[in-house]
């Protein structure tokens, strides 16, 4: 690394000095962290890409630079310093493990009360670096450093900072550090307008690729062009329009390339390298993992995900801190299984605890054990309640439990159940012993318990876990092994189902989404008759449709999802009820349209799309069918007589 440092004037917390000048010039830049591996959420592609999704739902992640302008003095130009430099700290925060500013917009104007001299535009290099200083209380456990590279000519050079001439800036990007790269831009007249302001998110050969404040939302792509002065070969770099997009009149030239990076003070309490921080970090490591299994046999395979995703707490999350999980609500669970949507519904089983979680309804250290197991990566639950005969009716159940001493004996078959050849473990409900209509009790057992027989069938779709049934007959099962009490397995059964009714719904609400992008992308690149499929307007409207269909579905998910926190399990049941039934149809007739957009390609292995679809279809009956979802809605929210005029006819 060539770069030099600046040498800040401002008293700001130099990583020289606390670190007997590890990051002398030539030397490794990355701090030190807990872990000697980074993490997939620290590097900016990651991180600015985070940030992009969350601020085109909220629009309060970034400060987009046009709220800003009318601010800045009249010719001081815009205000893209300010806006990239809060910017920058909201990368800065996750790259370091928090979670970004709720309000950046305060943040950013209590930095105008330190420094009014931003209000006059027109940004020094030291202006820009006093403002990171300011910044880095927001960073809590970290010390940032600044170095910058300027060019031979800057007027913003500040002494011992001009980049190698015969190199060039240095604009590669690395984990745990944001550059910002200011440029100029000049009109064709050779009139100098000021510079610019924008986030390095990547490095690609002669290219980059940037977020700009004035447009946070989407990339820009800018190609690289070296040209050599009276000083060496590299004296100046512009930024040329990729070819294919419409050239401009102005010349962008590189002007400053800031790198901030930080490390943890030394004082800190030192973080578990293992534990997972943020929904970002969360997704981002859930990101990489599934780059890890794309190419091999086990990218659908539970268990496989269950061990590797250990290592950052996934299977965890929403379990209790004392059995080795994380504790996470499901206001932050909801995103969680959203985003694992985004990439495979499949992956609704690989967050969490899954169908461990009514384990936590008993005392028993031997079942609670089983819970420790599942946090770790080492077990996988699966839950047996539908028969041959019996499924939407689940107190209507034909298997039946007999006290006999020490325990219970089962008798029954299941059918229609999912999971059980990769579980470790079954979960079974049959009637309760007292034979009064819904008094249903729950076991857990080891799936290799003997007498016990999986019968197996073949699925059409969500085939990472297998589909099948299960026969047992007089089998003993230990009463340390039942959940809950005697006759309790209903109310088990009801509380457990709603929290996991909503994360299946935020997974399907992840796989529409995922949908929608492939089929925008689709729509601009495909040609039909001389022109981009996307002019038909049709195809355009579904788009519009369904985005919004999924984003009411998702804010009404979050909504259900405090509720349940709050333990408002009453309130709670209508609304999940309705989501599991709307919010699947949704993303069901979402992958539709997207399948359709593509035409026979969308027919074939060469899209997820068809795939999907047929998850789909399995989770509109699976964990309770749409029909009887929508019944659950009306009865829950008109009265109970629609439910007995429909399935409880009194004779
Ligand atoms: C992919 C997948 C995974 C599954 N995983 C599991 C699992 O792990 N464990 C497990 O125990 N089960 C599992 N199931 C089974 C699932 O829970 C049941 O299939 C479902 O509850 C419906 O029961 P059924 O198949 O008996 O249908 P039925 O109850 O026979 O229903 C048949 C039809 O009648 C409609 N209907 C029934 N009652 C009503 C009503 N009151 N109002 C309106 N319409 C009604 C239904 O909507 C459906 O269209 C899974 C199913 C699928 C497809």
């Amino acid at each position: 690394m060539l770069s030099q440092r600046f040498n800040s004037l401002f008293g700001f917390t130099l990583l020289l000095l606390l670190a007997g000048g590890q990051f002398a010039a030539g030397q490794d830049k990355r701090p030190e962290s807990p872990t000697a591996e980074v993490a997939a959420w620290e590097t900016p592609a990651i991180v600015l890409s985070k940030l992009q999704a969350a601020h085109e739902s909220d629009s309060s992640t970034f400060v987009v630079q046009e709220e800003l302008d009318c601010l800045i003095r009249k010719g001081g130009g815009g205000a893209c310093a300010s806006a990239a430099g809060i910017d920058l700290l909201q990368a800065l925060r996750l790259m370091s493990g928090l979670e970004q500013l709720p309000n950046p917009h305060k943040v950013l104007l209590s930095s105008f009360a330190d420094q009014h001299e931003l209000l006059n535009g027109r940004v020094t290099n030291e202006q820009f670096v006093r403002l990171m200083d300011f910044y880095e209380q927001h960073l809590e456990n970290a010390d940032v450093n600044v170095e910058l590279q300027t060019a031979p000519d800057s007027p913003y050079a500040v002494d011992g900072t001009v980049w190698p001439i015969a190199v060039g800036p240095d604009l590669s990007v690395a984990p745990r550090q944001q550059k910002v790269v200011s440029y100029t831009v000049t009109k064709s007249d050779g009139d100098v307008l000021g510079r610019h302001f924008v986030l390095l998110k990547e490095q690609k050969k002669n290219e980059i690729i940037v977020v700009d404040p004035s447009k946070p939302i989407k990339d820009r792509r800018y190609i690289l062009e070296f040209k050599s002065g009276d000083k060496g070969d590299c004296e100046k770099v512009f930024l040329l329009n990729p070819t294919g997009t419409p050239t401009r009149t102005h010349v962008y030239e590189i002007n400053t390339v800031f790198t901030a990076s930080f490390s943890r003070k030394s004082e800190s309490v030192e973080l578990n390298p293992n534990a997972p921080i943020t929904i970002e970090h969360i997704n981002a490591e859930i990101d990489a993992t599934a780059d890890l299994l794309r190419e091999g046999d086990d990218f659908l395979n539970p268990r496989v995900w269950r061990q590797k995703t250990a290592s950052f707490g996934l299977p965890g999350l929403d379990l209790p801190v004392e059995y080795g999980g994380s504790g996470w609500p499901a206001t932050k669970m909801l995103e969680v299984f959203k985003h694992a949507g985004t990439h495979n519904l499949n992956f609704r089983d690989i967050v969490g605890g899954a169908h461990v979680r009514p384990l936590l309804k008993s005392k028993e250290p031997v079942v609670l054990e089983i819970v420790r197991q599942v946090a770790s990566g080492n077990a996988y639950i699966a839950i047996a309640i539908t028969e041959p005969d019996v499924g939407s009716n689940v107190s209507g159940i034909k298997s039946i439990s007999r006290k006999v001493d020490g325990g219970y004996e089962l008798t029954g078959a299941k059918r229609f159940n999912a999971r059980l050849e990769q579980a470790s473990h079954v979960i079974v409900f049959t009637q309760g012993t007292t034979g009064k209509k819904g008094k249903l009790n729950v076991f857990v057992m080891p799936i290799d318990t003997p007498g016990l027989v999986i019968e197996s069938l073949a699925a059409h779709g969500l085939t990472g876990n297998s589909y099948g049934g299960l026969k047992f007959e007089n089998l003993f099962v230990p009463e340390s092994h039942r959940i809950g009490a005697d006759g309790e397995g209903l109310r088990i059964f009801f509380e457990h189902f709603l929290y996991w009714r909503l994360m299946q719904t935020a997974a399907a609400l992840g796989t529409g989404e995922n949908a929608l992008q492939q089929m925008a992308d689709r729509l601009k690149t495909r040609e039909a008759f001389g022109g981009p499929i996307g002019r038909f307007t049709h195809l355009q409207q579904p788009i519009g449709q369904h985005t919004t269909e999924l984003k009411m579905a998702h804010a009404l998910a979050k909504v259900a999802a405090e509720l349940i926190d709050r333990g408002d399990y009453t309130n709670a049941r209508p609304l999940i009820c309705g989501l599991k039934a709307e919010g699947v149809e949704i993303a069901l007739n979402t992958v539709d349209a997207a399948t359709r957009a593509f035409g026979g390609e969308g027919y074939s292995n060469r899209v997820d799309l068809g795939d999907r679809l047929r998850d789909l279809n399995g989770l509109r009956i699976a964990d309770g069918t749409t029909d009887v979802m929508r019944m659950e809605v009306v009865r829950q929210t008109f009265g109970e007589e629609f439910w007995e005029m429909a399935v409880e006819v009194k004779q």
